[in-house]
Formats: structure tokens, sequence, C-alpha cells
């Protein structure tokens, strides 16, 4: 048995209204004549937030496109981009969902290693450390800002740039900063977190580490999704701190069979990470039994669309695309089902359950 000995988050600050410390929180890190990079999520353009970012100098802000979720070739041109303008800079601040986070961090390290970031795709491949990174969420579930890699879509894979250089070197977590995000978005990515944890806790890989972690983030889950009847600003308190240990419980374990099937369906149909991955939960009463009583309470309790027939009309052979995708996420099938795991999902198996979404 090899244990994970993981690269954890250097710094974190925690507290409505903690952005006002990032002027402060950047200042040592500044470099002579090298900029700091703010990559904000577009959905801020004009928005107060992008007022409030402590730029100064040659900083620069750049909103982030995340109408798709990242891909290699956006890395690869951000990074271009800021080396062809300044050379070298000082920093990176992501601020934003997950896929603006995941965008930072690859640009981060696309800065210090030659090629394209496709190139990096796989487990510890990145050669040096990138510039420094700060991640601050403004939106709750995804994990991205306490984990070790970065989801992004390539020319032949979906895979995150998995290396001990992809940690942020400080988070900020200000739960002021995810007031207002709409309703079927906030329950699409707080269900990621969700799933996180139904996943790990009933994974074969479950240590207590993970099951610590996990049960809190849980226990966070059902109070905002369950307990509550209208959403309040504790509620975005609590689904912050739900996405950051959802996301520690799963450093020291793995997901399942929610995050495998949907990332067939991200890889053939452009379907984002939250909402993918309820359509695939919708469907998993073989699986994970109580958990998937429990979600389908919580869709109907938040007044939630969960969308149906998306595989409708799909070839074969499209069909056979998403199953291997699927299946080649081997550590998840085998954290959901055990050693045993190709003997229990065959592929007509997994094809019945495509069908079913
Ligand atoms: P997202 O970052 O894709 O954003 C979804 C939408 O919400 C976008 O339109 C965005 O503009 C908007 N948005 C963001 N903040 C908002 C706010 N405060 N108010 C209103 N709108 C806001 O969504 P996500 O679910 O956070 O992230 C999904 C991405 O994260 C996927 O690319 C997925 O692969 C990745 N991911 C990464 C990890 C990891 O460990 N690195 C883990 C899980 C998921
Ligand atoms: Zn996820």
């Amino acid at each position: 048995m090899k244990f994970r000995n993981f690269k954890m988050v250097d710094y974190v600050v925690y507290g409505r209204g903690s952005f006002n410390q990032l002027d402060e929180i950047l200042a040592p890190h500044r470099q002579d004549g090298k900029p700091m990079i703010f990559l904000v999520d577009h959905f801020f353009e004009g928005k107060p937030l992008a007022k409030r970012v402590p730029s100064k100098g040659n900083d620069k802000i750049v909103f982030a496109d995340v109408t798709h979720e990242p891909k290699t070739t956006y890395v690869d041109k951000l990074a271009k981009q800021l080396k062809d303008e300044f050379g070298s800079i000082s920093g990176i601040i992501g601020i934003g969902g997950g896929s603006t986070m995941d965008l930072g961090k690859a640009v981060s390290l696309m800065m210090n290693n030659t090629g394209s970031s496709a190139d990096y795709q796989g487990w510890d491949l990145v050669k040096f450390p990138g510039v420094y990174k700060v991640g601050i969420p403004t939106l709750s579930g995804t994990g991205a800002e306490v984990s070790r890699t970065t989801v992004l879509t390539g020319p032949t894979k979906k895979l995150g740039m998995n290396s001990d250089f992809t940690p942020f070197d400080q988070i900020v977590l200000d739960p002021e900063l995810a007031a207002n995000v709409p309703v079927n978005q906030r329950f699409y990515t707080g269900m990621d977190c969700y799933i996180h944890c139904i996943e790990s806790l009933q994974g074969t890989y479950l240590n207590e580490f993970s099951k610590s972690y996990g049960e809190k983030a849980l226990d966070l889950c059902r109070k905002v999704f369950v307990e509550k009847n209208k959403w309040d600003s504790e509620s975005d308190d609590q689904l912050m701190m739900a996405s950051y240990a959802g996301g520690m419980s799963i450093a020291y374990s793995q997901v399942g069979v929610a995050h495998a099937v949907s990332y067939g369906l991200s890889y053939l149909l452009g379907t984002k990470h939250g909402v993918g991955n309820c359509i695939v939960m919708n469907h998993l009463e073989e699986y994970y039994p109580e958990g998937v009583k429990e979600f389908k309470h919580m869709v109907e309790k938040n007044k939630v669309e969960i969308p149906k027939g998306i595989c409708k009309g799909l070839t074969d052979e499209q069909f056979d695309t998403m199953i291997n995708v699927s299946l080649g996420m081997k550590p998840l099938w085998e954290n959901a089902l055990g050693k045993d795991w190709e003997k229990i999902i065959t592929k007509e198996k997994l094809r019945g359950l495509y069908e079913r979404l």
C-alpha cells in the first residue's frame, strides 16, 4: 500500500468581506515591474466586483470566457498572450466558479512550462512550478479551490493537469461573492459537492480522513438544500465550507459512478459538469439508493429542473464514444464498485444507463 502524500493549498482566508484583504495579501508577492493578472469570470464584467479588484500599475484584468468548460487551447492562448505582453508576471488570481479557478491554475502552470497544456494532461507530468496563484470562488461546490487538478478538455481527452504544482498558493473564501447566484446554477454546482460526498462515503477507497470531511460536507449540504426553507446569507457561508470540505474528502479518496458517467456526456455533448452529474444521479438508484432518494427530494424541494432525454437519437458510434470515455475512468469505477468492477459494469449495462438519461 502506498499512501498518498498530497500537497495542500498554502494559505486560506475565510470570512464575509475577506475579499477586501486581497490587496494586502498580494503585496509581498509583487515583483518589480511584473503585473498581477486578475482572471475574472465574465459574469462579473461591468458588475461591482470587477471594480473592487485591487489592480494597480501594469496589472491587468482579463475576463474569462466560461461559456464552455476550459479547453487546453484556451489555456494556451491566455498564457501566450500574457507572455507576449509582459514576458513574465508576478501572479494570477482566478476569481469565479470552478471553470475560472481551473483556468487560473492552468495558466499559472503554463507561464513556466513549455509546449501546450495538453502535454500535461495526466498525473505528475508538469515539470516546473507555475507562477504565484490565488483562487477565489464565487460559486460553491466543485472543490476546485482545494484540489490538485484542473479539468481541461484537450484534443484527445478530458483530463486534468494533476500535480503537486497545481494547488493554489492562496485561496480567499468570501461567501459574500456567492450571493445572488441563479437558483438552478447554485443547485447544480452545489450538487457537485453533494455527489462528491455520496461517492466518497460509499466508495471502497473510504478512510477516516475522507470520511471526516465528507460527512461534514454532506451535513452542510443537507442544511442548505434539505432543512432550510429559504436561502439566506448563512446558506452561502455553509455551502462555501461544504465545497471546501467536499474537496478535502476527495483529496484522499475518489469520486464514483455519477462522475464516471457524466464525463462521457461532457466529452461527447459538452454537458457541463454540475448539471451533467445531476442528470446522471437521477438514474443511479441501483448504486446509491439513499443518496438518489435524497437527491430527488432536494430537486423537488428546491424547484429545480433536471434535463431529461439528452441521449435521444444518438448513434451507436456516439454511445460507444461515451461508454469508452466513461470506462476509461478506472479509479472512479474501482472506488465505486471494488476491484471486480469490470465484471459489474459491462458495456451493455452502461449503454442501458446512457439510453435512460
Ligand atoms: P462554472 O465555473 O462553469 O460557472 C457556471 C456559470 O456560473 C458561468 O456562467 C459563470 O459565469 C456563472 N457564475 C459564476 N459565479 C457566479 C456568481 N457569483 N453569480 C452568478 N453567476 C456566476 O461552474 P462550476 O460548476 O463552479 O464549475 C464547473 C467547472 O469546474 C467544470 O469545468 C469542471 O470540470 C470543473 N471542476 C473542477 C474540479 C477540480 O478539482 N479542479 C472539480 C470539479 C469541477
Ligand atoms: Zn465534481
